[in-house]
């Protein structure tokens, strides 16, 4: 590999040729691979990052296409995982790169195992549940993770750094409460590089160990407002996870079986122990038409349209209420 592809990077005098040296010897973990994800993933690839843990639970639609920049028509018609179309990608812009993709939900136990590997997490979710188990698995593991988020047409951002400021749950009072919901009002892509360019300014800084005062910025890059101010001292004494006694609730959360997915009109279910083969028999026996890429598997029934993964995990798209797709895996499964 040539270092001339970074020359311009190794002149910017906040990076250098130390920092430089420094971005390829690091890792990092990218939670979600949509959006924020393919922004974050392809930004810090470009800039060199030695090795990238990317995790995603979904398969590309269109109405990704618009915003999620690592995909194409291909991989919507093909509906490829998102991190397998990511890897390819990103192996395309760097044939050096070091890349790990999980087709997985993510929950307290998959975040206990990876994190320890990784230099830095980034918050690339849609999801205020996921980045409160990020938020404990980073601090219990003294980690640093950024935060981001879009909604509409504003952006929010904050790095968390064990040790030197306040955590997530301390901040949570101060962002904007259409951040913290799960809202389908759309968004627009120009809030999206917003949102993951302060991500990734933060991101390396951090990786070329750059003393920095993190701050929460967020604005509204249709009506033009960007703000930004420190949070050292929001610190709460009493907070579960950076206060005097922690006790970080979500370190070892499992989502449920059952969960109707943020905005989405789809209820996943993860039923423990069914493999690919067992479905697939299951299916053939009941001559019931499934097609399948190689990563995922669909079939009809009742009406609606289920995806099935390899780990035995179910979307059953159409669907908002847990209770109905209950009775629907009851009746197919007995
Ligand atoms: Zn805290």
């Amino acid at each position: 590999m040539t270092q001339n592809r970074y020359s311009r990077q190794i002149l910017f005098d906040g990076i250098g040729e130390e920092g430089q040296q420094k971005i390829n010897r690091k890792s990092a973990l990218i939670i979600g691979m949509g959006a924020l994800g393919t922004h974050l993933a392809e930004g810090l690839v470009r800039a060199g990052i030695g090795k990238l843990y990317i995790v995603d639970r979904d398969y590309i639609e269109y109405s990704n296409l618009q915003r999620q920049t690592l995909f194409t028509e291909a991989d919507a018609r093909q509906q490829m995982p998102k991190v397998i179309a990511a890897q390819h990608a990103l192996q395309a812009i760097r044939e050096d790169l070091e890349i790990v993709p999980f087709i997985e939900n993510v929950d307290g136990t998959f975040l206990n195992r990876i994190v320890p590997e990784v230099d830095l997490v980034l918050d690339a979710t849609d999801n205020f549940e996921t980045r409160m188990m990020i938020n404990d698995v980073a601090y219990a593991l003294e980690k640093p993770w950024i935060y981001g988020g879009v909604v509409r047409s504003t952006y929010v951002e904050a790095a968390f750094i064990p040790g030197q400021t306040p955590c997530f749950q301390c901040l949570i009072p101060q962002i904007p409460a259409m951040n913290l919901t799960c809202d389908t009002v759309g968004v627009i892509q120009p809030a999206v590089t917003m949102a993951t360019s302060l991500q990734l300014r933060d991101a390396l800084k951090i990786l070329t160990d750059t003393p920095f005062t993190p701050r929460l910025t967020y604005g509204d890059i249709w009506e033009g407002t960007h703000q930004a101010f420190g949070f050292g001292r929001m610190q709460r004494a009493s907070c579960p996870t950076c206060g005097e006694h922690p006790e970080y609730p979500y370190l070892h959360h499992s989502p449920t079986n059952y969960a109707a997915l943020c905005g989405r009109d789809t209820v996943q279910y993860q039923r423990e122990g069914l493999t690919y083969d067992q479905l697939v028999d299951y299916l053939t026996s009941r001559h019931m038409v499934y097609r399948t890429n190689g990563y995922l598997l669909q079939f009809e029934y009742g009406g609606y349209r289920i995806v099935a993964f390899q780990n035995g995990r179910l979307l059953i798209h159409g669907m908002r209420e847990v209770e109905q797709a209950k009775k629907l895996i009851h009746q197919l499964f007995g």
